[in-house]
């Protein structure tokens, strides 16, 4: 690979990092991304019109994406290759009711998301992002707009206890997700004031016409929430606070995602998992399949699935748990044949690469990782092995993912969790018994996972997306040279 493409990889990476704060928001970046390069949007409501050697792609309510590209040579009930990871990460949801005041300040209830290092989320300079429903009024009749939304300022934040209060507090930092983790948003005080801040500053905020019927219809119906935060929310999506009918937002940090290490070597981010995997499987279906040429002789679908509700186990209408991936199989196949038994056929000749991030060995807790399977950042993706199932990957799976490693000279390496410890799992086993799938688990070394900051290796993005890239484009060619069940 040209160093000038490695290094577009590695700052296109950043961009989309600081542009997704949220699953939605990944999936606005895929979208936005998929179009340039050609990719048409179709919908799971309507019927498909697919062609051999054209690109599609669908959404799952905005928070899952599924992208493929259909080879020239593709006839109904050949394979489907495909990379699979996720779009959400660990994160403080807000609640129903968000209105909390207390002690003179006010309060944002939030929830926990997935299994996030809470303890990570203090002194951490917050804001809030997601989605939101208006009300759009035209001529007396009213119609639902679905925003995305993101105030990119510092609003709140979740102050620590200071040592004074509590000397025995680094013996072992325990977080009650109930009371210790709700962000203040204002004091009370200067929230009374909060007409004037409206008008004058600090926070711009525009007024709209007609002030007290407003002000008055807000009272009555958004008590659920402090009117500081519709007003900020209205203001970013340019409505008046009492048009905002619903939301699903969370609190962000707002510390941006760098490059950085004393080499400028290292990533340092939040949702590294699994945005890094999400990222780097998308270019690379998008390099391997936007040239013209590119799916000339090609007999397969190319594809990536970005699921959403990793974090919290995939089932969802649209987790990797639900039918979405097998409706989408089915699908592109039934457009291009009518006999029921395609479909089993076609899966029995794909292929998933499940991608979610892989835990590097760490210097000062190296005893967490078996000494014969320590990954190393800058040491390329991780094949990750469980005996009893809490990773996909088999000898066949792995062998194929190595060799397309092999013989393109990019770095592989291997984890199996050590014995008297727990294993986490992924996608990769909820698709693969839910689909029927050959599997193979891989993800990037990182370091820090699920905490609000993370970080990885510059190096481990160019490793996977070159990985991921070779095996859009060599998969057919290695997959005809092994034959499992004769
Ligand atoms: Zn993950």
């Amino acid at each position: 690979m040209a160093k000038e493409e490695a290094s577009s990889v590695v700052s296109d990476f950043i961009n989309f990092l600081n542009s997704s704060p949220t699953a939605f928001h990944a999936v606005e970046e895929a979208k936005k991304l998929l179009r340039s390069f050609g990719y048409e949007q179709v919908s799971e409501r309507e019927d498909w019109k697919l062609e051999a050697g054209k690109r599609y792609f669908f959404t799952r309510n905005h928070s899952t994406i599924v992208a493929f590209a259909i080879g020239k040579k593709y006839v109904a009930g050949n394979g489907f290759h495909i990379v699979g990871a996720h779009t959400d990460s660990p994160c403080l949801k807000l609640k129903p009711i968000t209105k909390v005041s207390k002690a003179g300040f006010l309060e944002v209830g939030v929830q926990p998301y997935g299994g996030g290092l809470w303890h990570t989320w203090f002194d951490r300079d917050l804001t809030i992002a997601g989605r939101v429903i208006i009300r759009d009024e035209k001529d007396g009749s009213a119609s639902y707009l679905h925003r995305l939304v993101r105030i990119e300022e510092p609003i709140m934040r979740i102050p620590t206890l200071a040592i004074h209060l509590e000397r025995g507090i680094n013996d072992g930092f325990k977080v009650n997700t109930q009371t210790h983790l709700l962000p203040v948003l204002a004091t009370s005080i200067k929230a009374e004031l909060n007409k004037e801040v409206a008008e004058n500053g600090p926070v711009e905020i525009e007024v709209q016409t007609d002030e007290k019927k407003t002000k008055e219809k807000t009272t009555a119906k958004n008590s659920n929430h402090h009117s500081l935060l519709l007003q900020l929310l209205a203001s970013q999506v340019g409505c008046q606070p009492v048009d905002i009918c619903d939301f699903e937002l969370q609190a962000c940090d707002t510390q941006p995602s760098i490059v950085a290490g004393a080499m400028k070597e290292f990533i340092f981010s939040g949702r590294l998992d699994n945005l890094c995997m999400s990222f780097c499987s998308l270019k690379a279906l998008i390099d391997a399949t936007s040239s013209e040429s590119s799916l000339e002789d090609e007999t397969a679908v190319k594809m990536v699935a970005l699921f959403d509700h990793e974090e919290v186990g995939s089932n969802s209408a649209q987790g990797a748990g639900s039918p979405v991936m097998l409706n989408a199989l089915s699908r592109i196949t039934n457009s291009f044949g009518s006999d029921p038994k395609l479909i089993e056929k076609a899966i029995q000749r794909s292929f998933l690469v499940s991608a979610d991030m892989a835990h590097a060995l760490h210097p000062n807790y190296m005893d967490k990782h078996e000494d014969n399977h320590q990954p190393k950042l800058h040491g390329g993706l991780v094949i990750k092995h469980n005996a009893n199932q809490r990773y996909a990957t088999n000898a066949v799976t792995s062998f194929i993912f190595r060799e397309i490693a092999t013989q393109h000279n990019i770095p592989i390496q291997d984890f199996v969790v050590r014995n008297d410890m727990g294993c986490g799992s992924t996608i990769g086993p909820i698709l693969a018994s839910g689909v029927g799938i050959r599997t193979v688990d891989v993800g990037a070394p990182q370091l820090s996972m699920h905490s609000i900051r993370e970080m990885c290796a510059v190096d481990d993005v160019k490793h996977s997306y070159e990985h991921f890239k070779a095996y859009f484009k060599e998969f057919s060619h290695l997959d005809a040279k092994i034959t499992v069940d004769i």
